[in-house]
């Protein structure tokens, strides 16, 4: 198919992607939709960006609006709550006029709201795994009528540790129905959902699943911890656009969005401690262009969307090689060039050269500039630490890990530092939290 308007849908669905500006699909909707339509399972890995949600939410509605009956006839799971309401988004805009609502089914907001919904008639049920469980524990909610299981970001549910919940969820279900699995990794971990819970399904690939995308360059800095902030104030000086920072920790995101707001840029942060209230004004800000520049932890790197993120920058290097190529998948989509920036130290060299080897692409050397915005050199606390002792990859754990840190005092380091380079010159000694003694494991932000 060439245009939307080439398949056979419910007028209605018609209309309302041309309201929607939609006429020619993305690659994945090409392959997707006809076989989804006439009713196959579909596999499909495709990168973040690429219109992955209305490739499985077209087919729904069409068969879901084809003939209306009663119950939740839908089941869409996803990883994180963002990405459910943005998947509501999508099937709020497609929906309009048909008379299927959605109701969506996400840990950290009001169940009882959720649950009316569910019972006022909702045909479509958007969840986290986590929650939906939850309620079928307490038999809240019945779906012995679903024909239509969608598992979104399936890799990132069982990064999660959802696994169990899938399974429990998916016992609920007529194994007579259609299941869409959607994932922008294909590992083996995968392979055994989709043996499992898939029937003869029509196997999509779009772009290799291991290579960032082609509009993204990607660059790597190397540069002491020390340093970071102030390159990144000179690429926010230097550069125009949105900028989505990814920080490791929770309590990094929070520090450095602080830092940043205290050298005048619009800064807020993003991460799983913030309440779901914060998260949705932190992304709600950031895409309205409220907020220049948005810090978060991974649990902001699948599935969000916002338009036009001109620079993605590694703050911290991601826990391995997948994680890298979700976070520079938040720009250069839809067509747009985006800039990807890696701040790595010395010591990280290994986990950059597996970066490299799991991506078959270089990252583009860039040279620090040496006049960088005078900081105060980053003081790390305790707990909080977080370098790595091996390169990821060096163990089966995807490098999670292969993380470890080192107590010490902020006194210590502030005592170290004494007599150390003036700001913003280069620090040319291993920062103290590289030693290996004490190492013990880092608080990993999800
Ligand atoms: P997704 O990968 O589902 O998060 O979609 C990424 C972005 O692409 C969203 O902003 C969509 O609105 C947009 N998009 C999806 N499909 C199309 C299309 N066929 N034409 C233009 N934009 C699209």
């Amino acid at each position: 198919m060439n245009k939307f308007s080439d398949l056979s849908l419910q007028p209605v669905l018609q209309a309302n992607l041309a309201a929607n500006g939609f006429v020619e699909p993305t690659p994945v909707q090409a392959e997707a939709i006809p076989p989804a339509l006439a009713g196959s399972d579909v596999v499909a890995t495709a990168q973040t960006g690429t219109g992955k949600t209305l490739a499985f939410v077209l087919p729904l509605l069409n068969k879901l609006s084809e003939k209306r009956t009663k119950g939740v006839r839908a089941l869409i799971l996803s990883p994180t709550r963002e990405l459910a309401m943005q998947i509501q988004e999508v099937f709020n805009k497609l929906s309009a006029n048909t008379g299927i609502r959605a109701a969506i089914a996400v840990g950290g907001l009001n169940e009882n709201a959720q649950l009316q919904s569910i019972k006022r008639g909702a045909e479509v049920l958007i969840a986290t795994p986590g929650r939906l469980c939850d309620f079928i524990g307490r038999r809240l909610v019945n779906l012995k009528t679903t024909e239509v299981l969608v598992l979104d970001e399936a890799d990132r549910m069982l990064d999660m540790g959802f696994l169990p919940s899938i399974e429990e969820i998916i016992a609920q279900l007529p194994t007579e129905r259609q299941t869409m699995l959607f994932s922008a990794t294909i590992e083996k971990s995968i392979a055994h959902l989709i043996n499992k819970h898939v029937q003869k399904p029509v196997r999509i690939a779009i772009g290799t699943t291991t290579t960032a995308s082609e509009q993204v360059d990607l660059h790597v800095y190397e540069i002491d911890g020390a340093r970071k902030l102030g390159l990144l104030r000179f690429m926010l000086a230097k550069e125009q656009g949105s900028f989505l920072v990814f920080a490791r920790t929770k309590h990094g995101t929070d520090r450095l969005a602080k830092k940043l707001s205290g050298a005048g840029v619009k800064a807020i942060g993003l991460h799983g401690d913030r309440t779901q209230n914060q998260r949705n004004q932190a992304l709600k800000g950031f895409q309205q262009g409220y907020y220049r520049v948005l810090v978060a932890t991974d649990v902001a790197a699948r599935g969000i969307h916002v338009d036009g993120v001109a620079h993605v920058v590694n703050f911290d290097l991601p826990q391995g090689p997948e994680d890298f190529i979700h976070r520079v998948g938040r720009t250069g989509r839809a067509g747009n060039r985006g800039v990807a920036s890696t701040f790595a130290a010395p010591g990280e060299r290994g986990s950059v050269r597996i970066i490299e080897r799991v991506l078959k692409t270089k990252l583009q050397r860039q040279e620090v500039p040496t006049e960088l915005p005078a900081d105060q050199p980053e003081i790390r606390d305790t707990e909080e630490v977080a370098v790595m002792s091996r390169p990821f990859g060096a163990d089966k754990s995807h490098g999670k890990k292969s993380f470890a840190s080192k107590s010490f005092s902020p006194k210590s380091f502030a005592a170290k530092r004494s007599g150390g380079p003036a700001a913003g010159k280069p620090f040319r000694k291993a920062a103290p939290w590289k030693s290996k003694a004490g190492a013990h494991r880092a608080k990993v932000a999800r």
